[in-house]
């Protein structure tokens, strides 16, 4: 597990390799079956993390949180997410460097670290609930002539 980042911000924009020079790396760390060239910086040597769920930037998180902070002003089962907690919670995602660098994290790193930060702020809530609050998670709808979505779809709903 990565150790909070302090001070030691990603100074750079990545930039990516040339398309010759990728790496045959497995597709998923969890599967060795399939490889996929994966670009790396020419920086720093970040590799570019290339499972699904694919890694979102941190404003992606924090809308999830507004949206988790609105759907409690109106739960009758919930305490509300009061302003400090919603703050706290925030600044703590904000020194998380999954956030800072989504190039070289994979999304259920990401997905962990959001949920176990939520949790430690508010350990009444469940998994379920923080999750389905994040922005594509609420979308039922999905456009039926698109693969690629089903396949997003598929990957963000892992025990469908
Ligand atoms: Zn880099």
């Amino acid at each position: 597990m990565a150790t909070p980042a302090t001070g030691d911000a990603i100074a750079h924009v990545h930039n990516d390799c040339g398309s010759r020079e990728r790496l045959w790396l497995p597709r998923d760390h969890s599967s060795t079956a399939t490889t996929a060239r994966h670009p790396f910086c020419i920086e720093c040597g970040t590799v570019k993390n290339l499972t699904m769920p694919h890694a979102k930037p941190l404003g992606y998180y924090l809308d999830g949180l507004a949206n988790l902070k609105e759907s409690l002003e109106h739960s009758a089962g919930h305490e509300k997410l009061v302003q400090v907690h919603s703050h706290l919670i925030a600044q703590r995602l904000r020194t998380r460097r999954e956030f800072e660098d989504p190039y070289g994290t994979p999304g259920n790193v990401q997905l962990a670290t959001y949920v176990s930060t939520v949790l430690a702020i508010r350990p009444d809530l469940d998994e379920e609930l923080i999750l389905r609050m994040l922005p594509d998670r609420r979308r039922r709808r999905r456009p039926a002539s698109s693969q690629k979505s089903n396949e997003q779809f598929a990957a963000a709903h892992p025990r469908n």
